[in-house]
């Protein structure tokens, strides 16, 4: 059986671009970049090619990336840093939003304990913030802004450029988690007004294990791993030279494609989208107008979530019902919840994310199989049979 890989926003096939640009440096050129003979300096050289085509793809300088590995540590960092910042200026008031990924919202978690006031801003129905909230949360202590780029989960994409507006006008630090963003959404820190950005290779057709903290010339970045002097003293440990190499491919060739790839992926996703929500008692989450290219999440009332994972898996249709972090264990999605969405209807939640490589016949094979699957997982639930005969009512 085929497998149709619809779960991209988990992780992503790795490009052969990236993969035939990673070879060489582990068979020929395997340095490490701190040596000074000349294999050494040969892995050096590719490092600050990497360094400038990731630059070059943000609009940002060379100097101002530091790899880490992945976006979870590049959350931590960015985190961290601020928090050590704000701490010299006394100031410690955090703003965020409910819905972030958990490396953002455990460390924020870890640095209420430490005594910063965390301010988690409401998403609303459709999963987005506005530039107005973050305006009216900024106090004179406030330190840092941190939202989102793009939701994981229900792929609503955020006013960026504005609440970066807002943060410089009211002199406040302003870092954007933008793993889901990059590589698909056009970016330009400058424009934007980002001081700070965390992006992660693995969401763009890059390898695993290898990221992107991009800090604006002037803030001190605080180790989270302490070590050698790599990346400028900021983060030790040997530069993982393949990974870099292949990250910088991967993020060259989506930046070089996104308005092609958006424009194929955008049209697959409302088809499903269209398709699925004709489906009796379902609702679509997140924006319809604001939204990653590849991201479909829809909640079907009267389902478990995991039942449809697993049966679409019998099909070879690899999907998610939230992001993967959260699988494996039982609570709904704290991203579905933060939308206001009842416990039970985010118990109910499919996520098909696409990316340039699905095709047609893929989702015309998704939009037959899921709602005869749907049909049959609801007549097996006695919760369901309660509803149809009007003992229990329906949310949807
Ligand atoms: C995947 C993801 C992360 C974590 O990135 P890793 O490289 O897997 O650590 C962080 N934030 C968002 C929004 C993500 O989707």
């Amino acid at each position: 059986m085929k497998t149709i890989y619809m779960d991209n926003a988990a992780t992503t096939k790795m490009s052969r671009t990236a993969i035939d640009a990673m070879l060489p440096y582990m068979e020929e050129h395997y340095g490490n970049p701190s040596s000074l003979h000349t294999v050494g300096q040969i892995a050096a050289e590719a490092l600050d090619k990497a360094r400038e085509d990731v630059a070059a793809c943000l609009g940002c300088k060379a100097s101002e990336i530091t790899f880490t590995s992945g976006g979870s540590e590049a959350d931590n960092q960015a985190l961290i840093s601020a928090a050590k910042i704000g701490e010299r200026k006394g100031k410690k008031h955090i703003i965020s939003t409910a819905f972030e990924h958990h490396a953002m919202l455990h460390t924020l978690e870890k640095l209420a304990k430490q005594g910063f006031d965390i301010e988690l801003l409401p998403v609303g129905k459709t999963g987005t913030i506005t530039a107005e909230q973050v305006k009216n949360a900024i106090r004179e202590d406030t330190i840092l802004v941190s939202t989102m780029y793009a939701n994981n989960e229900v792929g609503s994409v955020l006013p960026i450029a504005e609440i970066g507006a807002i943060c410089h006008e009211k002199g406040v630090l302003f870092h954007t988690d933008a793993v889901q963003a990059t590589g698909h959404l056009h970016i330009n820190v400058v424009e934007q007004n980002i001081d700070m950005l965390s992006f992660s290779s693995h969401k763009f057709h890059g390898p695993k294990g290898i990221g992107v903290l991009y800090a604006k010339k002037g803030i001190l970045l605080t180790n989270v791993i302490e070590g050698g002097a790599q990346e400028r003293g900021k983060r030790g440990g040997t530069e993982n030279i393949p990974a870099i190499v292949g990250m910088a491919a991967a993020l060259k060739e989506a930046c070089a494609h996104i308005d092609e790839y958006s424009k194929k992926v955008s049209a697959l996703r409302d088809q499903l989208i269209d398709g699925l929500s004709k489906i009796p008692h379902s609702v679509v989450n997140g924006d319809l107008k604001n939204r990653l290219p590849g991201n479909v999440n829809l909640c079907f009332e009267g389902i478990e979530g995991e039942s449809i994972l697993l049966m679409l898996d019998e099909k070879g249709i690899c999907a998610s019902s939230g992001s993967a972090c959260t699988s494996g264990s039982l609570d709904p999605s704290h991203v579905l919840l933060s939308l206001g969405l009842p416990h039970e209807i985010a118990h109910g939640s499919l996520r098909l994310s696409l990316c340039e490589y699905n095709t047609q016949e893929e989702v015309d094979y998704v939009l037959k199989e899921i709602p005869p699957i749907i049909e049959y997982l609801r007549n097996m639930s006695p919760l369901w049979k309660d509803k149809v005969s009007g003992k229990r009512q329906f949310f949807l």
